[in-house]
């Protein structure tokens, strides 16, 4: 039997938002959000199904209307934040690793060179490189908001692929890399997609994957 993962990113969905999200979404054991949503949707997923959640916060980090709240707003009370950290989940046997943000177009928050991004994602090398000798693997899941390189990315500035995660990718080799902030309306452009050993998912909205 797989770990069942509930993705979410971008966009709030009203089915997740509802008093049914118990008996539509309940039979998941596990909750990964990719970024852009707030934190008080990401509350109700986690008070109504009871269940762990890891996130990494996107580009587009709502501003509270107090900045009493600015705290709440980038850290939703009870989630695992991921960002530059490498987590061994012990009850479903899951190693995770997450960068958040997306490459640099203007001043905002969360944005990053691909220098900067180098450096983040070489900062969790060595714990992966332990994970290999502890757990026979070194990752099981990379969590971003961004994109790799070329890989379901766009050309703009704000959607362009990271060249560091592409090269996490073919280096680390995880069986899954589940990212958000592209927002795909054209059918013909891919959700999902197959690099090397890993599966490569665009979590915009939300799936359920098995993993
Ligand atoms: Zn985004």
């Amino acid at each position: 039997m797989g770990i069942r993962v509930l993705t979410l990113s971008d966009v709030e969905t009203p089915a997740v938002y509802s008093s049914r999200i118990r008996s539509r979404f309940g039979s998941n054991d596990l909750v990964i959000s990719c970024g852009d949503l707030p934190s008080y949707y990401l509350e109700y997923v986690i008070s109504m199904l009871n269940l762990r959640l890891y996130y990494v916060n996107g580009n587009h980090v709502q501003r509270p209307e107090s900045e009493d709240n600015a705290e709440r707003y980038e850290h939703p009370w009870g989630a695992i934040n991921l960002h530059r950290k490498v987590v061994y989940d012990r009850e479903h046997d899951l190693l995770l690793a997450g960068i958040e943000g997306s490459s640099r177009y203007n001043d905002g928050p969360h944005q990053y060179t691909q220098g900067e991004m180098w450096r983040m994602v070489l900062g969790l090398a060595p714990q992966l490189a332990r994970n290999r000798v502890k757990y026979g693997r070194y990752l099981d899941v990379f969590v971003t908001h961004a994109s790799a390189a070329g890989i379901q990315d766009d050309i703009d500035k704000a959607h362009q692929g990271i060249d560091a995660f592409r090269w996490l990718l073919a280096t680390f080799k995880p069986r899954y890399h589940l990212h958000g902030h592209m927002h795909h309306y054209n059918p013909l452009k891919p959700n999902l997609s197959q690099f090397g050993n890993t599966t490569v998912v665009n979590t915009y909205g939300y799936r359920e994957i098995e993993i």
